[in-house]
């Protein structure tokens, strides 16, 4: 068993500790829950353990695709062994139907499908509330360069059909998600999480909300809707 080490970064949600194994860093997803910024906050038994199986199913989903990824194992059912990457401070966002803060923001109408998909890129950036940025932006600030970017936005389209089909035949819509990655000597990696924290899923036949928005504007039991998309998603690969 990989021990965790000295206290790294403590996110909202999660937990990064340095781990004896060189290059490689310990990922805990804790039960806390938070929205609007941090603005709303609870802590529900099971929900570090739900978001760290499905992270862990959809890292290895993408493996196997040929997707690099930062997973490398689970240590146990809410934490993960993962490669130590340097984060891009970039949310990459990828929209197949309008939903949040793009009908908000801008004239969609929520549910419109978005074809084809959008990549809509924040700065990761808490204190400045992850403001939307443009490609010009990102330049100018010199997050990446125009080969990174470009690497950056197949990749979160190539994941977004590979995530989409294995949804749909779920019976699950995936309206929108959000991923990270991080650079190794390699190249460009995903990194941080892929879970009902990141992700818009609708039920494909009620509509219905399966991730955060439940908790975000009080549609129900959370945990009970994580659990079970978590189960309907590891099927037989995780114990949820
Ligand atoms: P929106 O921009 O509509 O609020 O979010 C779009 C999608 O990206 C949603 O699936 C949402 O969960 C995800 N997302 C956007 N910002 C964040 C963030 O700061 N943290 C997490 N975990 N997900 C985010």
């Amino acid at each position: 068993m990989v021990k965790k080490g000295t206290l790294l970064y403590g996110g909202k949600a999660k937990t990064v500790y340095k781990s004896e194994r060189p290059g490689c860093l310990v990922m805990e997803f804790r039960d806390d829950i938070t929205a609007f910024d941090g603005g709303k906050k609870a802590v529900m038994k099971g929900k570090g353990r739900y978001n760290c199986c499905v992270s862990a199913f959809f890292f290895q989903m993408l493996e196997e695709k040929g997707v690099p990824t930062h997973f490398i194992r689970m240590l146990d059912d809410h934490t993960l062994l993962v490669r130590a990457l340097s984060m891009i401070p970039l949310e990459i966002i990828i929209r197949n139907i309008a939903a949040g803060s793009l009908v908000r923001n801008f004239p969609f109408t929520e549910g419109q499908k978005i074809d084809p998909p959008l990549v809509v890129i924040d700065l990761k950036d808490d204190s400045r509330h992850d403001p939307m940025l443009n490609d010009d932006l990102i330049l100018a600030l010199d997050i990446v360069t125009e080969e990174e970017l470009r690497t950056i936005k197949e990749m979160a389209l190539h994941i977004n059909e590979i995530v989409q089909e294995f949804l749909s035949e779920k019976g699950i819509i995936l309206v929108d998600f959000k991923l990270e990655f991080g650079r190794t000597e390699g190249g460009i990696v995903v990194g941080d999480e892929i879970s009902m924290d990141s992700m818009r899923l609708w039920d494909a036949n009620t509509r219905q909300s399966l991730d955060k928005d439940v908790y975000r504007f009080d549609k129900g039991d959370v945990i009970a809707v994580y659990r079970e998309v978590a189960r309907q998603i590891t099927r037989g690969k995780c114990e949820v």
